[in-house]
């Protein structure tokens, strides 16, 4: 407990040392002096709560003593309590109350009514220093709430009008203070919200609540419309609101809403221009690829032969830029998947090194390969990818070389019984790229130098995809090169060890190709090379067939006859591929309603081949393709379908 500050004025010292006899508790602090002036600084340097105060001093009497203590505000309310020895008469005692006495005690001291009567001064005393604190408290609050940047206000619960409003509701709202008081507070939310805001008061009431938290749109005295958080408390049948203005904050959520949605859109968007993109392009693609191939069989002298070999490294290359534009974006799109199964990964890594081999050597390169011979014979590898990467990286060492050596070295880091951890490094001693660019190079469409595509031809996509595909698998590719003396990529991924190697399939070359006997195709395409080209390679190889240009007319031709196996173009005019499909399984008779189908399609993502597949198709090709592929195909679904027509 901090004890009560008290103040002993008396001229004679006996009746300090009498009065401070009683007073000695540790409740109590004593000050005490035989000297007003000195009483006076005593009472200002110290706190003083409660004064005992002399009636007769000769340097100054108790009166005046008071006076003075009364007119100062660091000492006004003190409580003061005259001793003295003199009459009782009514005037001393009207005299002492009218300076601001509050009691006398009357000499000589009775101890109990002298501790009695101290007793109460000092809970009064202690009553006000209490009182004086709150109120201190109350000023800095209303402080904090006068200036605060939200909108501060108490509400009768029942009337719903403002009692109290702060200062923020002239900035916030546009509206006086002054003004709102007695005003109903439901009027500031905008008409459609004015009931939903009085519910939302009426339940915090009803239900007592200490603090609820709601959103409003309220209505300012400019008519602009704001969105405001109310927190709402409830005591003692009054309503206190604390008001935000937050709509700052919901503009930048719809914004972020908003460009969120348009940020989908246009993926949407791009997906559907990359996937017809990629049909536009790829089909003619395939039309000069396999009208190459065609050519190649006929009769033809040397420089034809040579004009050939141009037309096919072109149309090839076309493919592999419109593949690579086609991977990023897939990339991109998050719709590449890495499929593994299991291969031998030395077959894997000797067939791109015989691929390259011959380029290496036409450009007097050495080309060395080093293979660890502790690399497992199966590993569960997907051999697309790998052999994607290991060609755009040793492509690129090739095309960079022009003297010297480049080296693909396969290192086992570490294996055990169930996966082993494979370092793949690509080595040459070829140009080498600048150290500002080792970075750049990475990126889609740059090149190392603003001249590279110039010299050496090039997109700049091999690197970004090669980089993301080893992520994909969950490596990192890393370079390290120096200008002129060469460079080095490498990565490192983890490869599961496989049971058994995966059956191979017999792929015979398209001229030993066996013919058919007895089948009937109708083919559905409507673009013209392709029709020519899908003609030849089906003459060739015995079969019968007749063409038509969209899907009503594929309707039409199988209404009139049976067919061993339709192949359908997916895009085509008036009806395209899917929906055609869809109306044969559904609308015809058998044997018609299972006849094969084949998708011949430009696709390149997998939703349209599963497309394909849902609309009721059997297998699907994506063009381009090798006319030894298309064989294979015809073959197996004729060989299904004849199993099956032998079953039922
Ligand atoms: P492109 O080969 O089509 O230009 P890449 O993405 O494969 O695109 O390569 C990007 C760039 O990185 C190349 O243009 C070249 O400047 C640089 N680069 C890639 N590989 C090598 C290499 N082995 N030696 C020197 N520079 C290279």
């Amino acid at each position: 407990m901090i004890p009560v500050n008290i103040l002993i004025v008396d001229d004679r010292k006996e009746n300090i040392v009498a009065l401070s006899a009683l007073l000695d508790r540790d409740d109590i602090r004593l000050f005490s002096t035989t000297s007003p002036n000195e009483g006076l600084k005593l009472a200002w340097e110290n706190q003083i709560s409660i004064a005992l105060i002399d009636v007769q001093m000769p340097e100054m009497d108790g009166f005046e003593f008071v006076e003075m203590l009364k007119s100062n505000p660091r000492t006004k309310d003190i409580l003061v309590i005259f001793v003295t020895a003199i009459s009782k008469e009514a005037k001393y005692a009207v005299k002492g109350f009218g300076v601001g006495a509050v009691d006398y005690l009357y000499k000589p001291l009775d101890p109990f009514i002298t501790l009695a009567k101290v007793d109460s001064f000092i809970q009064l005393a202690q009553y006000h220093a209490e009182i004086k604190l709150k109120n201190e408290e109350l000023q800095n609050m209303a402080v904090v709430v006068k200036n605060s940047a939200d909108i501060i206000c108490s509400v009768d619960a029942q009337t719903f009008l403002i009692q109290n409003i702060n200062p923020a509701v002239e900035k916030i709202m546009g509206f006086k203070a002054a003004e709102l008081i007695g005003a109903n507070i439901i009027n500031f939310a905008i008409d459609e919200q004015k009931e939903p805001f009085k519910a939302k008061l009426n339940e915090i009431v009803k239900d007592g609540l200490h603090s609820s938290v709601s959103e409003f749109r309220f209505n300012t005295f400019n008519n602009v419309i704001i969105w405001a958080e109310c927190r709402v408390a409830y005591r003692n049948k009054m309503l206190f609101l604390n008001i935000s203005d937050i709509s700052a904050q919901k503009n930048f959520e719809d914004q972020l809403i908003r460009s969120k949605e348009s940020a989908e859109y246009g993926k949407k968007v791009k997906e559907t221009f990359l996937a017809n993109m990629s049909h536009e392009l790829r089909t003619p693609v395939n039309g000069i690829i396999g009208l190459t191939n065609l050519l190649r069989k006929t009769e033809l002298n040397e420089q034809q032969n040579s004009m050939i070999d141009l037309l096919e490294v072109s149309s090839q290359s076309l493919l592999g830029v419109i593949n690579d534009v086609l991977d990023i974006s897939k990339i991109d799109a998050g719709k590449f998947k890495i499929v593994r199964s299991s291969h031998n990964p030395n077959e894997v890594i000797r067939a791109v090194y015989g691929l390259l081999k011959f380029k290496a050597d036409e450009n007097n390169i050495e080309f060395l390969l080093d293979i660890d011979p502790e690399i497992p014979v199966n590993l569960m590898i997907d051999s697309l990818r790998l052999n994607q990467i290991l060609m755009n990286l040793l492509s690129n060492a090739i095309k960079f070389t022009e003297r010297g050596y480049v080296k693909l070295i396969v290192t086992v880091l570490q294996k055990n019984n169930v996966k082993a951890e494979i370092k793949f490094t690509v080595e040459d001693s070829g140009i080498g790229i600048p150290e500002h660019r080792l970075g750049g190079v990475f990126e889609s469409f740059e090149q190392a130098e603003d001249d590279t595509a110039a010299k050496y031809g090039g997109t700049g996509l091999g690197l970004a995809i090669v980089k993301k595909l080893v992520e994909l698998k969950g490596g990192d590719l890393i370079v390290s090169s120096e200008q002129g003396r060469g460079s080095t990529f490498s990565f490192i991924n983890w490869y599961s060890i496989a049971d058994k190697p995966k059956d191979k399939v017999e792929t015979k070359a398209a001229g030993a190709l066996e013919q058919f006997e007895n089948v009937n195709i109708l083919v559905a395409e409507d673009n013209l090379v392709n029709q020519f080209m899908l003609a030849k390679m089906l003459k060739d190889w015995g079969i019968e067939f007749e063409v038509v240009d969209n899907g009503r007319k594929v309707l039409d031709k199988l209404r009139a006859k049976d067919y061993d196996l339709i192949l359908m173009d997916t895009h085509m005019p008036e009806l395209n591929g899917y929906e055609t499909t869809k109306t044969i399984r559904s609308s015809f008779e058998e044997p018609k309603r299972s006849v094969p189908i084949m998708s011949l399609s430009a696709a390149a993502f997998d939703y349209e081949k599963e497309e394909a597949i849902s609309a009721g198709m059997n297998d699907l090709l994506s063009k381009p393709f090798q006319p030894h592929e298309l064989y294979v195909k015809i073959k197996s679904l004729l060989t299904a379908n004849e199993l099956v027509k032998n079953q039922v």
